[in-house]
């Protein structure tokens, strides 16, 4: 069982404010679980309808919670009052700790550091959410590597136990032991991971999912029979064409590239069908379509 440090003795006891860069489906959990333990976030997204997005996500999953008696009515009220959002990085200026959980793009996530960075603290602690980004690399185009770590959690956010924590070559012993105690904090367990493409957790699902896509590009099965083979015949709770509907088609294709590309083998190459599902925008569960069609009651399989 992890012990919770108690606020006097934490090194992250410092840590009150914390900004989250992306209102997604990581991006919107994580603000979820922090404002749940007290602390105060301040969410970023490119728009007001991406927040407004996130925002309506964490109103209803913090409803669900309620209507299940697991909160208080003044819980969900009082994480909510703690969750401000803007499309400005000025609200960051005095934040402790900002997760950066926009979309798996190095681009995308250097063109976010470079705005981020001014406007910071001098001793705030960056952290990725990149499910396969080198964090040495993310680290470098900063301008604070000792201050920045990789920091995986896992989808969803508010249900998901664990959190890969990734140091960067740069990465300091207190940004590390700061981020750890934090995770603990959040009632999460962590796992430490060295800088290899995917950490440990992508590394090994992803290549699986990959593989269950080309099993249907091949046609040894439908979808249905992907997904109730891996069920029933490997005990694990979700088939994984589910799952990668359930993680974005577009994330899993980004993790696969990396790992090819990091790893050199011809075992990471992305099936074909995968790239096809992206080029169309079929993402899965975010876009509505992905291995199955989410517009009706029930997922219907789409082959
Ligand atoms: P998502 O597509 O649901 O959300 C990404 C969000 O980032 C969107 O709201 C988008 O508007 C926003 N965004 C894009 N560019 C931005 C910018 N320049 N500034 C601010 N916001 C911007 O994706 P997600 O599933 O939440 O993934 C986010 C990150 O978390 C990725 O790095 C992904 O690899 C990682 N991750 C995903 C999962 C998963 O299962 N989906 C699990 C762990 C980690």
């Amino acid at each position: 069982m992890t012990v919770l440090p108690t606020l006097d003795s934490a090194l992250s006891a410092h840590i009150r404010k914390v900004g989250i860069i992306g209102a997604g489906q990581m991006g919107n959990g994580i603000a979820q679980v922090f404002a749940q333990r007290g602390f105060a976030v301040a969410l970023l997204d490119v728009s007001d309808e991406a927040l407004q997005k996130g925002m309506g996500t964490i109103i209803k999953n913090l409803g669900r919670m309620e209507s299940k008696g697991k909160i208080s009515a003044a819980d969900k009220d009082s994480a909510l009052a703690l969750i401000t959002t803007s499309t400005a990085y000025a609200d960051f200026a005095d934040c402790d700790l900002v997760i950066e959980a926009a979309s798996e793009n190095e681009n995308v996530k250097r063109a976010i550091f470079a705005q981020l960075c001014p406007v910071l603290k001098a001793d705030a602690i960056i952290a990725s959410n990149t499910s396969s980004l080198s964090i040495t690399r993310l680290a470098a185009s900063t301008d604070r590597p000792g201050r920045f770590v990789g920091m995986h959690f896992m989808n969803p956010v508010p249900v998901m136990q664990l959190v890969e924590l990734i140091r960067g070559i740069a990465t300091a012993e207190d940004t590390f032991a700061i981020t750890k105690e934090l995770v603990a904090r959040l009632g999460k367990i962590s796992v430490s991971a060295e800088d290899f493409p995917a950490f440990i957790v992508n590394r090994i699902l992803l290549p699986m999912i990959n593989e269950a896509v080309y099993t249907l590009y091949e046609g040894v099965g439908s979808v249905e029979s992907i997904d109730t083979a891996m069920r029933l015949g490997a005990n694990h709770p979700m088939g994984p064409l589910e799952l990668a509907d359930f993680i974005g088609l577009d994330t899993c294709l980004a993790v696969m590239h990396v790992l090819h590309e990091g790893l050199a083998d011809t075992k990471y190459r992305p099936c074909p069908l995968l790239v096809k599902y992206v080029e169309a925008g079929w993402l899965g569960r975010k876009t509505g379509r992905g291995f199955y069609d989410y517009t009706g009651e029930k997922p219907v399989p789409t082959r």
